[in-house]
């Protein structure tokens, strides 16, 4: 029930402008986010790297309705693709289609994507189309399967609460394009379309994620990046990766920045490879909701900051 408030919240207008006026708000969810600039990214990418993590980049911004917007955060990411490369960052980015106008029009979307895809390849780095609503993911999947003609260097994501996934995957691994990252997904969506229960989604997501670690998958190229810090999942899929003979450096656990850094420093140590999604900029609100959406414990935090204790 929280969650859903918290999510549906997420959406409101209002409580955005009062949230992110709001000094402990913005304390808050600097845990999460790596900071409003550029640079404020730039220093958490190279400070990750020096602990041996990967990154993925995430420019924040969803939903938006004016293609002066969308065309901003084209830029942007080109900007910092650029910067990456000419630093030697290890690092890809990850981006949301409804930051790159999707809701205005998909071919305007298309060839926002597509930009970002070129400059990346250019630079030899990788672009992640993040999976957001369900009413939003046959558009992601057939954005995702005309990219995949032209480049290698694009992924997308499966959600394992929709019931849909796993015909999904399946296809998308017949095809001999499943370079996907397996979430449990973070939005709100009917018991018609998605499972609710929290153990038949951990169930999903670690049989999702042998899927693509059997031999018959992988010598079709499925890539497999587990988004998920549940240590009963990634536990498992560790543990069935060894026992497939899966080269530790041919898949990888992904983690939020800022969620659970004892494990991401003891799985590093261990020898897993390990990136994580780092968000910046200035349009935080949605995410950092989403973020206490999924934990509790985030919100009574919030809540004290907010009471100043
Ligand atoms: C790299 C990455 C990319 C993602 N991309 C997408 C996407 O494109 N689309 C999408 O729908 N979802 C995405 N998600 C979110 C995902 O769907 C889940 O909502 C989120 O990961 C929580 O599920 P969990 O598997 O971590 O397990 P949970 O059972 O929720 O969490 C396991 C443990 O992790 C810790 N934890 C988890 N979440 C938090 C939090 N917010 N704050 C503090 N501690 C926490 C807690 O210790 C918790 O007990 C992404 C997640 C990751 C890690």
């Amino acid at each position: 029930m929280l969650r859903q408030i918290l999510i549906a919240l997420s959406h409101s207008g209002t409580m955005q402008r009062m949230t992110v006026d709001f000094p402990p708000a913005r304390r808050v969810a600097r845990r999460f986010v790596a900071g409003e600039s550029r640079e404020d990214a730039l220093q958490v990418i190279q400070k990750m790297n020096d602990g041996g993590v990967l990154v993925t980049l995430d420019y924040l911004g969803e939903h938006v309705t004016d293609k002066g917007l969308a065309r901003a955060s084209v830029e942007e990411y080109k900007t910092v693709l650029e910067t990456i490369g000419a630093r030697g960052l290890k690092s890809g980015v990850s981006l949301k289609l409804s930051a790159m106008g999707v809701h205005i029009d998909e071919t305007f979307c298309y060839d926002n994507v597509r930009e970002i895809v070129a400059v990346a390849r250019e630079k030899q780095r990788f672009v992640r189309i993040d999976m957001e609503e369900s009413a939003l993911v046959d558009t992601t999947l057939r954005i995702y399967r005309e990219l995949r003609q032209e480049f290698d260097n694009v992924g997308t994501v499966l959600q394992a609460y929709l019931h849909r996934t796993r015909g999904d995957l399946q296809a998308l691994i017949d095809e001999g394009i499943a370079d996907i990252r397996l979430v449990k997904g973070a939005y709100d969506e009917p018991p018609e379309i998605a499972w609710q229960d929290r153990a038949k989604i951990q169930e999903e997501i670690i049989d999702l994620s042998k899927m693509m670690l059997t031999p018959e998958a992988r010598e079709k190229g499925a890539r497999l990046a587990l988004g998920s810090h549940d240590d009963v999942v990634y536990n498992q899929v560790i543990a069935y990766a060894a026992d497939q003979g899966v080269a530790p450096d041919s898949w990888e656990i992904q983690f939020l920045y800022g969620i659970r850094r004892d494990e991401l420093r003891r799985l590093v140590a261990e020898g897993h490879r390990m990136r994580v999604y780092v968000p910046y900029g200035e349009s935080w609100y949605p995410y950092f909701m989403r973020r206490l959406a999924e934990r509790p414990a985030n919100l009574l935090f919030f809540l004290r900051a907010a009471a100043g204790r």
